[in-house]
């Protein structure tokens, strides 16, 4: 794993403090004492300030005005500008919730191994269901955990009570969740149009939604709606959605464009750590791994961290389309911070099979 130098340390103590304090959901209520993560943030950043002659934040709603106002260019930190890019923010203007990058800071310097610790809460129902040869359900809870971020209860309990994941039904259930009143505008619950999530209120700019996907394909627009009353349930908490349940629609995308081109495709493999595993005529099995992350370089690091936990460079990394559309970059950062050449687009990964199925054809 990559070791993280002093100042690097310091930012994702304060990037996973403001996690904490997202979690405690309503952000206009901090009180003393504040939980320890996050006064110990404040202590360090306090001291670390203090030697560089900085005005330093003094309180938690502090701390959240420095990750909206300030792109990381612009914190009291020596960084290396090739991981944290200067115009990065670490919480959304609009939202007041913690932005993407904020969460891989978080998470890489909570985690030696960022890929194992997000997918713990499913290799364990993987090792359960493999215990018992279950693997129609397995792949059937999560197909249901990459299509619905969000169920009403009655519909979770229809979802839970259906044959084909009926043995998974407790797995199933603990993966969401109930959400506070902060989603709740005006007695109701919107969900964003493009991605199913909630949706949070954006001032007078309209929405917010946390995945950057939808973002990036314009305007976020609401699209179906709950009174509060009618008890909604969200899956994981925003790390589980990030890094697992969010790039699940990638995979199912993926999955059916490289099946049309006649390859056998297996979604949600029980074994290994991939999320497809697909075979070309004539070829050996391989297995995918789909990753949809801000920034290029913290993947990177993730997956050489990944790569030396398993000990062998096994899987394809394939990344969501739109990250590699939107920066040039992105592919030659990522490849050059995880030492693996098995990093490719969509796109890339799709028609490099697409080229081998039609040449043994
Ligand atoms: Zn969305």
């Amino acid at each position: 794993m990559t070791t993280l130098g002093k100042e690097e340390q310091l930012l994702g103590t304060v990037a996973s403090a403001l996690v904490t304090l997202d979690e405690l959901r309503d952000l206009t209520a901090f009180r003393m004492p504040y939980p320890a993560k996050v006064q110990s943030a404040l202590d360090r950043l306090a001291l670390h300030c203090l030697r560089r002659g900085a005005r330093p934040p003094s309180s938690a709603p502090g701390l959240v005005r420095w990750g909206y106002q300030r792109p990381l260019g612009s914190w009291p930190l020596v960084l290396p500008t090739d991981v944290y890019p200067d115009d990065g923010f670490l919480v959304d203007k609009l939202s007041g919730a913690p932005t993407a990058l904020c969460h891989e800071i978080a998470l890489c310097a909570e985690a030696a191994n960022p890929f194992l610790e997000v997918s713990r809460q499913v290799a364990e129902m993987a090792a359960f269901a493999a215990e018992r040869g279950r693997t129609s359900a397995y792949g059937a809870t999560r197909n249901v955990l990459a299509a619905h971020p969000v169920l009403t209860e009655e519909r979770l309990s229809s979802m839970v009570f259906k044959p084909g994941v009926r043995v998974l039904d407790e797995y199933l259930g603990k993966f969401y969740v109930k959400i506070g009143p902060g989603f709740a505008i005006d007695g109701r619950i919107h969900a964003c149009d493009g991605c199913g999530g909630l949706l949070l209120p954006a001032g007078e700019e309209g929405w917010w939604c946390e995945r950057e996907e939808c973002a990036a394909e314009g305007l976020v627009t609401p699209g179906e709606y709950w009174d509060y009353e009618v008890r909604i349930r969200v899956q994981g908490d925003r790390r589980h959605r990030q890094f697992v349940s969010d790039p699940g629609k990638a995979v199912l995308r993926l999955g059916d464009k490289i099946a049309r081109a006649g390859v056998r495709v297996e979604y949600w493999p029980l074994t290994g750590t991939g999320d497809l595993r697909v075979t070309v005529p004539g070829g050996e099995a391989r297995t995918v791994r789909i990753v949809d992350w801000h920034s290029p370089a913290l993947l990177g690091r993730a997956i050489a961290a990944s790569v030396a936990g398993t000990g062998a460079d096994i899987a394809y990394w394939v990344v969501a389309q739109y990250r590699i559309d939107a920066d040039p970059g992105y592919q030659r950062i990522a490849t050059e911070h995880a030492k693996s050449s098995r990093i490719f687009s969509e796109d890339q990964f799709a028609d490099m099979l697409r080229q081998e199925a039609s040449s043994h054809a």
